[in-house]
């Protein structure tokens, strides 16, 4: 039989940018979301629910034969049991949300959005159309920074919720974690992953910022308190996940790409 060249778990540790992914071919989640048909991914769509209920209906039935494959009862489970794994799970992740991380994350969320919803960026573009018309500069000079700030901000929206995110899972992750976990090496420690993906996060953020700084002046002191949170953001979660770098993510840290 032909071995697959699908690299396993490389989802659990991405950023879920499947467009811009070297390894959408390679990963199942990449894989099933280029499957769906455009008319299937339009969210208004009937089709797109009908896909999507297919896609589940396949993945219940397969993760049920996997169950019993390894004499897992998947329903064998009490309503206490149930209710308190529920509690248990509420409460890492309202601790979560009042850690240091989580609380800065979130400003981030605020003062990044509200900074976008501004005018800044229509302003700017505004300006530089106005220099192309006055032939202050040329229309191929316009365009280019046109597209090096929506790229700047693709990039920006892409995270702004994201290391939110990540970072919460990150922690919940390592309050959840058990002796099993941390008898793995830091390298394979999924709490390692998860926070590895969220400074990349961080540090691509911080890129896109410093960019945007440089290609507007005018805005240098809003974007300034931005990169500051950031980089302080950045800083927290190097100081909680030490080895977080240290931790190898299937396919990107394994095939030599991105
Ligand atoms: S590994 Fe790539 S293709 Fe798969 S879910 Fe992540 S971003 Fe998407």
């Amino acid at each position: 039989m032909a071995k697959s060249n699908m690299i396993s778990g490389i989802h659990n540790w991405c950023d879920r940018w499947c467009e811009r992914c070297p390894f959408v071919s390679r990963c199942a989640v990449g894989v099933a979301d280029a499957a769906l048909s455009s008319e299937a991914k339009d969210m208004n769509n009937e089709a797109f629910w009908k896909a999507l209920s297919d896609s589940f209906a396949k993945a219940f039935v397969m993760l049920d034969e996997a169950a019993k494959a390894h004499g897992i009862d998947i329903n064998s489970f009490s309503e206490e049991e149930l209710e308190e794994s529920r509690r248990d799970w509420e409460e890492t992740s309202e601790q979560a949300d009042k850690h240091p991380i989580c609380q800065l994350g979130m400003d981030y969320i605020k003062a990044g959005r509200e900074w976008l919803e501004s005018d800044a960026v229509k302003h700017k573009l505004e300006g530089a159309i106005r220099e192309v018309e006055m032939g202050i500069r040329s229309i191929a000079d316009g365009e280019r920074e046109g597209l090096e700030i929506q790229e700047c901000l693709e990039v920006i929206q892409w995270y702004l919720h994201f290391i939110y995110v990540k970072s919460h899972r990150a922690l919940t992750e390592i309050a959840d974690a058990n002796d099993y976990d941390f008898e793995l090496p830091p390298s394979e420690r999924s709490h390692n992953g998860t926070a590895k993906i969220a400074l990349i996060s961080v540090e691509r953020s911080l890129n896109a910022w410093a960019l945007l700084m440089d290609m507007m002046p005018g805005e240098e002191d809003a974007i300034l308190s931005i990169l500051a949170m950031l980089q302080r953001l950045q800083r927290m979660l190097q100081a909680e996940f030490p080895e977080a770098q240290s931790f190898i993510r299937p396919g990107f840290d394994t095939e030599g790409k991105a």
